[in-house]
């Protein structure tokens, strides 16, 4: 085994959104970084591309070339004649292809000076309170501080947290090429979850999950995909399937020492729709900022870190309250919705809004 050989300001597991956001804030700032992966990019991720305008503002990087569509035009159905058709001339979101997205990430990231490791296997984490100790593939790693970036099956969660997903819930997703059908960007809620229709340039993005399951609820299957692209698309043709989990239960997460998860690692995609890019590249960058200013404060990083945790949770609860309406009253949810939540949901969404800021209150994280 090798001796530390490799010392770092901050080492990042995982570089996704939520690892390449924090390494941005922390290159700016001038500190050592070491992103590790077990992924060489371009790699493939599950998810639907849907990037919110709030996001665009904290994203590093300017990403006007990667967008494939944006969302003027929403429809949200319920079932039957139940639908709602909204618009805004912004959009609410724009539509990327993940895999590139990440991959332009990635490399933007490493442009800016982060070293890259591809690794394997991540054998043990110590916290010698001083330093974080990891153990890879029979090298030894040490850092100040060490970010947990690594998505919903987070290795560095198991490894250093007690946090468990309860009910780990998980989406399916596949590519149906565009024909002379035309759709906008459409969400579609039914008794098992909701399915989603995402413009690309030259396809669709679908899927199905079920982001707020219980012991009762059926899982969304394959099958299930192939039965809603056959009934919407008149098709069975869906390629590119793939299914992974979404990291949703992470509200009352806290940062322990010097370990800090983000994004998906720490639970924080939202339970409504399932909107994660967006908590993951804003909890990167404020688990950056937190030790950044801990130079400069009397707080430690890990305090800074977790009184941004503190109101940027109480957004997910928000949302969770919100999902529990939507899938548990799906009528009610309908006509609120019809009776101008909907137009209020999409003005704000695509005037950059965060959900708190979308019912009324102020947001002291954003900046
Ligand atoms: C089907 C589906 C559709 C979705 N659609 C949307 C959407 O349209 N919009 C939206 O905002 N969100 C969407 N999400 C959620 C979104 O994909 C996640 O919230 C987001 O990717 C989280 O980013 P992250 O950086 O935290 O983790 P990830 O993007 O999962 O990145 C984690 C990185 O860590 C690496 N890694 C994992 N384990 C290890 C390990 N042991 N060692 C080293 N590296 C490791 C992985 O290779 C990866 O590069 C969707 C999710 C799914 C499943």
């Amino acid at each position: 085994m090798d001796q530390v050989n490799n010392s770092f300001d901050v080492i990042i597991i995982g570089a996704g959104p939520s690892g390449c956001s924090c390494a941005h804030q922390l290159l700016d700032a001038g500190k050592k970084v070491l992103v590790m992966d077990k992924s060489k990019f371009p790699r493939h991720k599950p998810c639907a591309g849907g990037i919110t305008m709030k996001t665009l503002r904290h994203l590093p990087i300017n990403i006007d070339h990667l967008v494939e569509h944006t969302a003027k035009e929403m429809k949200f159905s319920f079932g039957g004649s139940k639908e709602i058709n909204l618009s805004h001339d912004n959009g609410s979101c724009v539509m990327v292809i993940r895999d590139k997205f990440d991959s332009y990430f990635f490399e933007q990231t490493i442009k800016k000076g982060a070293v890259f490791e591809k690794i394997d296997k991540i054998k043990q984490i110590t916290n010698t309170q001083k330093k974080v100790i990891i153990e890879v593939d029979g090298k030894i790693y040490e850092a100040d501080f060490l970010i947990g970036a690594d998505g919903a099956n987070s290795t560095v969660r198991k490894l250093t947290s007690d946090l468990k997903y309860k009910t780990p819930v998980y989406a399916y997703e596949g590519i149906v090429e565009k024909s002379d059908l035309e759709y906008v960007t459409e969400f579609i809620f039914n008794e098992s979850g909701y399915a989603w229709i995402f413009p690309k340039d030259k396809h669709y993005n679908v899927g199905i999950g079920n982001l707020i399951p219980n012991k009762n609820s059926k899982k969304p299957s394959k099958k299930d995909l192939f039965s809603f692209v056959s009934e919407y698309f008149h098709t069975d043709k869906i390629t590119n399937i793939t299914a992974f989990p979404i990291g949703t239960e992470g509200d009352s997460y806290k940062a322990n020492d010097n370990i800090f998860l983000v994004g998906d690692a720490a639970g924080f995609a939202e339970s409504l729709l399932g909107e994660g890019i967006y908590n993951a590249i804003v909890s990167g960058k404020y688990a950056a900022r937190a030790i950044i200013d801990s130079k400069l404060s009397s707080h430690s990083a890990n305090q800074l870190y977790n009184n941004f945790l503190d109101s940027f949770t109480k957004e997910l609860k928000l949302y969770r309250k919100g999902s529990k309406i939507l899938y548990g009253y799906p009528r009610i949810s309908y006509w609120m919705m019809k009776l101008g939540l909907g137009k209020k949901f999409m003005n704000g969404y695509s005037t950059g809004k965060t959900l708190t800021e979308i019912m009324g209150k102020s947001n002291v994280y954003l900046n």
